[in-house]
């Protein structure tokens, strides 16, 4: 078990609090969703009651070690204030002198925030200079970005090996919930995974053919498991080289007595458009100028009847193209059984997230996990190395 904030002291101590703000922002930088902030209160509301000067750490987009005005933390210090009905000193160069005064100048309950860490290309290169440069602004260190938790940065992995250090609120919620369904599921277990990029799931289903009783299988990955056991996938995305790993997971599964449900009918597009002409096909037997876009109807019902009965579901991964709404259908059906059905259900992945808010279901999911790489390295049953680096109890 990791520290966590009820392990360490922060009374009048500084802590640097890595969180993660990767907000989306508008044309006009304006937030488009705080989330990410607000699933960050209650640690920055422990940490001001507990009396510790606050300074936060976080990166947003990708400005790959260059300053640009673009991808600047300044709209999330002012919402951040406006939530916590707080003045938050902004520092815009952590290597200009007069950070440390402002840094040094901060009393017990104050918050700062530091400007876009990616903003310098030491971050994501690890930097242990850099990383002792953050070091030296605090006594403690909370790491509370759970979304950037599978990734070694300076401000996520090499400070913490330099200060004492816990997990945040977000980030012990997020591993008691994978915890909870991975090690102690209720059963019926049901895993459905979709998605384009079966290099990422082929493990994720390794890892839970101990664990689950069904594993529902949709999305582009479904093509390369069609055509593995011989069926034709006309012009779907097929990934070549996970063939021969796709029939042998599927033979594993069945020997083990674990259910892989592939689709039975898929809805097909003549090209890969929002506007493409859509058509339902069998499964293996797709017109040869189509590829597949989304599941079929038939497909949605043998789902439903599988979640209906589940206990606990762990999904990731849309069933379509979620970006054309066109083909948004299945993901959104999934979305929406899932949401009714009485099992613990943990989510994660940008469009099955999506599909879930879109339809306001958010509060019939059990947990809605904020990170879409580090839930799924989790599924894969390996270890978070900057939740690796923090101290044990
Ligand atoms: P992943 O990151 O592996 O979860 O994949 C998400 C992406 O998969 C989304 O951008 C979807 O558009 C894409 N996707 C899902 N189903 C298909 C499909 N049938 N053909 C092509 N792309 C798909």
């Amino acid at each position: 078990m990791k520290k966590t904030l009820n392990d360490i002291d922060v009374n009048g101590k500084r802590v640097l609090l890595r969180v993660d703000f990767n907000v989306p922002l508008s044309a006009d930088l304006k937030i488009v969703d705080d989330n990410r902030i607000i699933e960050a209160l209650p640690t920055i509301e422990y940490l001001v009651s507990h009396n510790a000067k606050v300074i936060i750490c976080s990166h947003l987009g990708r400005p790959e070690g260059v300053v640009n005005p673009k991808m600047s933390l300044r709209p999330v210090v002012s919402r951040l204030g406006k939530l916590l009905q707080k003045d938050i000193v902004f520092v815009e160069d952590i290597k200009d002198e007069s950070c440390t005064k402002v840094l040094s100048s901060l009393k017990d309950g104050d918050i700062a925030m530091l400007e876009n860490i990616r903003f310098y290309k030491e971050e994501e290169n690890n930097d242990k200079d850099f990383a002792k440069l953050l070091a030296s602004f605090a006594d403690v260190y909370v790491f509370d970005a759970f979304a950037t938790a599978h990734r070694k940065h300076a401000s996520t992995y090499a400070v913490a090996e330099m200060l004492p250090n816990a997990v945040g609120f977000l980030v012990e919620k997020e591993l008691e919930m994978f915890e909870k369904v991975l090690s102690e599921p209720e059963h019926p277990f049901v895993a459905v995974l979709g998605g384009a990029k079966i290099t990422d799931k082929l493990p994720v289903i390794e890892n839970l053919l101990d664990k689950v009783d069904t594993i529902l299988i949709g999305g582009g990955m479904s093509y390369t498991f069609v055509k593995a056991i011989g069926g034709d996938v006309g012009k779907s995305i097929i990934d070549n080289k996970s063939i021969d790993l796709a029939k042998e997971t599927l033979d594993k599964a069945k020997e083990k007595g674990i259910k892989v449900i592939l689709p039975c009918d898929n809805y097909g597009a003549d090209e890969f458009t929002a506007t493409a002409k859509r058509k339902c096909f069998s499964s293996g037997f797709f017109a040869k100028d189509f590829q597949g876009m989304d599941i079929g109807p038939h497909t949605t019902k043998t789902f439903k009847n599988i979640i209906k009965d589940a206990k606990t579901i762990v999904w990731n991964g849309p069933m379509g193209v979620y970006e054309f709404p066109k083909f948004r259908r299945g993901t959104k059906k999934i979305a929406k059984y899932i949401a009714k059905s009485k099992a613990v259900s943990v989510i994660g992945g940008g469009d099955t997230v999506a599909s879930v808010q879109e339809l306001g279901l958010e509060n019939k999911i059990t947990h809605i996990s904020t990170g879409g790489g580090a839930s799924l390295m989790l599924l894969q049953g390996k270890k978070l190395p900057c939740v690796e680096i923090i101290e044990n109890k």
